[in-house]
């Protein structure tokens, strides 16, 4: 077994929470190495390249509202880049499509009544403003335990629940309102009232990729054991292109998904490891359909409805996302499968998942079976947190108990919901400490 004993803060994990807080540990003069399992930076900021087209298949968009990601850009000469997404969604109800702006305050799909019970939502979260950190989870302790679909149901209707609450829930976490907490609706209700989009034309994986450059990063390097003596990290095992290495330090960032924590941290207790096993992420699989030509119409997403039978929550063309990442100009359909259907479809065959996009794009775009040129499937098994009933008070007891371990440190998208920004944000407060 290879020994290194240098005592540089151990980094698991090259996805933007690795990465950043490589960053900004490096600024603070610390000496880092970060060890990454796959062969890749970005972790869940993906790309798929084909010819010169560039297709986000993970995460697709900042928010304007965010801070520390926007610094990080400009650091590293990106913010200029910046674009903003500009075009209208369209809501598909009974084959009519109805075009919903960012700004919509009627939505026309569903019948005035009901826009007006969907102001209740908005006016328990306007409420709350003040207490909604879209990027942090302060405890909401009221709303934490309500069941949002229930929920939906008893203060709205059905009409509330499948034409505005589920579109967005699938938008934003690829998921289903069933189970998931009303608390995360209120964060997400007031990310999106406060802020629009914005992408990097060459792609998000450019962020990643900028940062990975000027740091250490090895590559195919599997983190399988953290070692923690008398509550003091003190070391980490890990296989390295297929060679076992023990890394002696006293400090190590974790910058993986929760349930990976479980997996390398045999010091947990059952109770601590049980919230790590279940905290949930969505799983979907992802079809990309190149197409021969622009399709018709001017919208960037068509959004599906579940009392329709489809199974995909809704499709998305990245050449209307961004003009100059497919400069041919030519459709990229994305359909996106979300919750309980996601998770049926994420492990079966290729075809299995290609022929049912196919049957289902066809409802929509009749001609779209002949204007596919080539398709590709890009599985997510870690998509985003999802934050069901129950969750909020054990993972809240979990963060705070794990501190009694010295010289450990979690950076990830728990601490919030599911975006760029709260991972960033954790990783400056753990390069701050
Ligand atoms: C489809 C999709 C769309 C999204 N859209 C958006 C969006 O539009 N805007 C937004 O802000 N956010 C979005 N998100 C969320 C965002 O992508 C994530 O919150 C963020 O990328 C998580 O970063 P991370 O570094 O914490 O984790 P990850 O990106 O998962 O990185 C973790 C890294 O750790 C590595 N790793 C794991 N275990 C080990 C181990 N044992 N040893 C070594 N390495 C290990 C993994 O290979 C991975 O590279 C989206 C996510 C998905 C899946």
């Amino acid at each position: 077994m290879h020994m290194e004993q240098a005592q540089k803060i151990v980094i698991v994990g090259a996805g933007i929470g690795g990465l950043a807080s490589g960053y900004f540990l490096r600024e603070a003069g610390r000496d880092i190495a970060i060890y990454e399992r796959s062969d890749v930076p970005g972790g869940r900021i993906k790309v798929l390249q084909k010819g010169d087209s560039i297709v986000d298949v993970g995460t697709q968009y900042f928010h304007t509202n965010y801070v520390e990601t926007y610094k990080l850009l400009e650091a590293l000469g990106l913010k200029d880049q910046l674009l903003p997404i500009r075009p209208p969604v369209q809501l598909m109800r009974n084959g009519r499509g109805y075009l919903v702006k960012h700004n919509t305050i009627r939505y026309r799909m569903i019948p005035l009544g009901s826009n007006l019970k969907f102001g209740r939502i908005i006016l328990t979260a306007l409420r709350n403003f003040g207490r909604l950190d879209p990027y942090y989870n302060g405890p909401l302790e009221e709303f934490e335990d309500i069941d949002l679909a229930q929920y939906v149901l008893q203060k709205c209707d059905k009409e509330v629940l499948e034409f505005l609450v589920r579109p967005i829930i699938s938008a934003f976490n690829l998921s289903d309102p069933e189970g998931e907490s009303l608390a995360h609706f209120l964060y997400i209700t007031k990310q999106f009232l406060t802020s629009s989009d914005t992408c990097l034309p060459t792609g998000m994986i450019t962020l990643p990729k900028k940062l990975a450059e000027s740091l250490p990063v090895t590559y195919n390097a599997e983190v399988e054991e953290i070692e923690v003596k008398a509550n003091q990290v003190t070391g980490v095992r890990l296989k390295v292109g297929g060679e076992s290495r023990r890394v002696q330090t006293n400090a190590i960032v974790c910058a993986t998904p929760l349930k990976e924590v479980g997996r390398f941290l045999p010091v947990l207790t059952d109770e601590e490891r049980s919230v790590t096993r279940d905290f949930k992420y969505s799983q979907f699989p992802l079809a990309v359909f190149f197409m021969k030509r622009r399709l018709p119409g001017n919208q960037w997403a068509y959004v599906f409805s579940r009392t329709e039978n489809f199974k995909a929550a809704y499709t998305s063309d990245a050449s209307f996302k961004c003009t100059q990442m497919v400069p041919s100009g030519k459709s990229v359909m994305q359909v996106w499968f979300a919750g309980e259907a996601g998770e049926q479809l994420v492990d079966e065959p290729d075809d299995v998942i290609i022929q049912l996009a196919r049957r289902e794009m066809k409802r929509v775009i009749p001609e779209f079976e002949n204007e596919i040129e080539s398709v590709e499937i890009v599985r997510h098994h870690t998509g985003m947190p999802r934050y069901m009933v129950g969750i909020y008070p054990r993972l809240r007891k979990f963060l705070k108990s794990v501190e009694r371990i010295k010289g450990l440190y979690l950076v990830g998208d728990y601490y919030g919901h599911s975006t760029l920004e709260t991972v960033v944000r954790s990783a400056r407060r753990m390069g701050m400490g």
